[in-house]
């Protein structure tokens, strides 16, 4: 490094034009000084490192400056005037500086305000800059307002906060409000590669592409970021830094590794793996950004599937995009969507479970199994439309020399229950509605639904394999034991779809549920045996019987 200044000190802008990415709040800032319409209060809004501070210096310059005038908003920073120089030391009599975060109360304000009574000493305006201030106690905030409310025409406040939401309306509506936006990450790569260059780093694109992003759009951050990097490539002995540098310095996983393990899980892969997911973990991967990157995966993946291109102000390497191109091919948005929620929810069991890796690891048995009922499904619906098309195809050929209405005769006597099945799942759009939607109040109205309509597999998968978590109609949440049939999801909602008319949703819950209808018939048949056993009668019997036992019990009708 040139000096031992930090870098985000060094390089803080001095003029509007050198804020980074806030060209729209710079212009309409330095357009109303120029114009002599500035409000009594600004208030500045915004994720920490993005610029705040920095702003409220450079309109406190801009107020003040000796050498502005009607065209120059003021001095540039190679020919700074006495005042310009004293704000940028914040050694200024009449600009001051209040953190709210460590004098919040109303007699750190009294103070200020009795002090806001007496004019500027030398310059134009009395600034008072209060950083942090939604930390400002409610009285404080009242006293504030008085002075906000009849301000001294040479007063003016700068008012900077990271949480908008916790400032009186009262207070906001004086102010005049500018929101400082993250700074893209583009931007923020041009901006470091500068710094860089001058600061003489020999650090790789890919590199400062990694600091860009993970600075997550606070300046402050990045070059903080940067000055470790600059320090460590000056103690390497190869004296340049690449991108496992600083991901080994930042605890970073090489997200193409993830997407590699990612690419396993759908080719079902197991042993792949979890070979990967071993590596991973044995570097020390943490486990909530690990499920994070997933996340960030899918919705890239999902992106590519929907919208056909990747956000360009991602930064995402070429071979990562490859990657991506090619897994978009193996999923499909239902499966994204499952992944997805899947994904949610084992970030949600790591605050109950204790082991990490074992969290990981059925994370990634139960992602391959979950894409293991996708697959199955359109392979079966697959198979059903071929022989379909088949079968027509023979009907057809025979039927050419026979007159239309035995055609068509022949043509449904070979249609087979498969055939039409496999119809209702290539238009599903087409109402099979024979059972009005609203009628279905219950879990058990769908039991006796599929009963009526002679579905025995889906009836019987329903009263013994399904245990019901949540119900409303059109939206059912499940759990279920291992003996489930795969396709039950998909055969179910195409049922119900054909049935009802409507879509139902069905999802998999990791809540245990109630117990299988067919365990609470047998629940209630025991404790009606256990009552049985009770009445006097019952008893004589089974003490006359020894061998005997009641086995069952049936209600008679008369
Ligand atoms: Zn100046």
């Amino acid at each position: 490094m040139t000096n031992n200044k930090i870098l985000a000190l060094k390089y803080r802008p001095q003029e509007f034009k050198d804020l980074i990415g806030q060209d729209i709040i710079s212009k309409t800032i330095t357009n109303s000084i120029l114009k002599g319409k500035t409000p009594n209060a600004y208030l500045l809004t915004g994720i920490r490192g993005v610029g705040k501070t920095t702003t409220a210096r450079l309109i406190a310059k801009a107020l003040n400056c000796e050498k502005a005038n009607s065209e120059k908003i003021n001095c540039s920073k190679e020919s700074l005037c006495t005042t310009c120089k004293e704000i940028i030391n914040s050694n200024h009599i009449d600009v001051l500086e209040m953190d709210a975060a460590s004098k919040t109360g109303i007699d750190d304000v009294r103070e200020l305000i009795e002090n806001s009574k007496y004019s500027p000493a030398n310059a134009k305006f009395k600034i008072f800059i209060i950083d942090e201030v939604h930390m400002l106690s409610k009285q404080a905030f009242n006293g504030l307002l008085k002075t906000l409310e009849e301000p001294p025409p040479s007063l003016k406040f700068i008012l900077a906060t990271t949480e908008i939401r916790k400032i009186p309306l009262t207070i906001i509506s004086r102010c005049q409000r500018f929101d400082l936006k993250r700074v893209g990450i583009t931007e923020m790569f041009k901006h470091i590669k500068n710094v860089s260059e001058k600061e003489k780093g020999n650090i790789t694109d890919g590199a400062l592409k990694i600091i860009s992003k993970v600075s997550e759009g606070s300046v402050r951050d990045a070059l903080s970021l940067l000055d470790r990097v600059i320090t460590f490539q000056n103690l390497s002995s190869n004296n340049t830094v690449e991108e496992s540098d600083v991901r080994n310095m930042l605890g970073i996983v090489d997200k193409s590794k993830i997407i590699i393990l990612f690419k396993e899980v759908l080719n079902g892969n197991t042993q792949e793996a979890i070979n990967i997911l071993k590596t991973l973990y044995e570097d020390g991967i943490d486990t909530k950004s690990f499920l994070n990157d997933i996340l960030e995966l899918l919705n890239l993946v999902n992106r590519k599937i929907s919208l056909g291109s990747i956000e360009k102000d991602q930064i995402i390497p070429e071979n990562e995009i490859n990657l991506i191109n090619e897994i978009s091919k193996e999923i499909n948005i239902t499966d994204i969507g499952l992944f997805w929620q899947f994904t949610i929810k084992t970030i949600e069991d790591l605050k109950v479970i204790s082991n990490d890796y074992m969290t990981l690891e059925m994370y990634i048995l139960q992602l391959i199994h979950l894409k293991d009922l996708g697959n199955d499904n359109e392979q079966k619906i697959n198979i059903n439309a071929e022989r379909a098309e088949n079968t027509v195809k023979i009907s057809e050929s025979k039927n050419k020399e026979i007159s239309e209405t035995s055609k068509l005769k022949t043509k449904n006597q070979l249609k087979n229950i498969e055939q039409i099945e496999s119809e209702i799942i290539k238009n599903p759009q087409k109402n099979y509605k024979q059972t009005d939607y609203k009628n279905i109040k219950t879990f058990e109205d769908i039991v006796n639904l599929a009963d009526k309509e002679n579905e025995i597999e889906l009836k019987y998968d329903l009263e013994r394999n399904v245990k019901l978590v949540n119900f409303k109609t059109g939206n059912i949440d499940i759990s279920f034991n291992e003996k489930l049939n795969k396709n039950f999801i998909k055969i179910l909602t195409e049922k119900l779809l054909n049935w009802t008319g409507e879509r139902w949703i069905i999802s998999l819950s990791k809540n245990s549920g109630d117990k299988t209808l067919y365990e609470k018939k047998i629940e209630l048949k025991r404790s009606k045996i256990e009552d049985a056993k009770k009445i006097n009668e019952v008893n004589s019997l089974l003490d006359t019987f020894k061998d005997a036992q009641l086995t069952d019990i049936e209600d008679i009708k008369d």
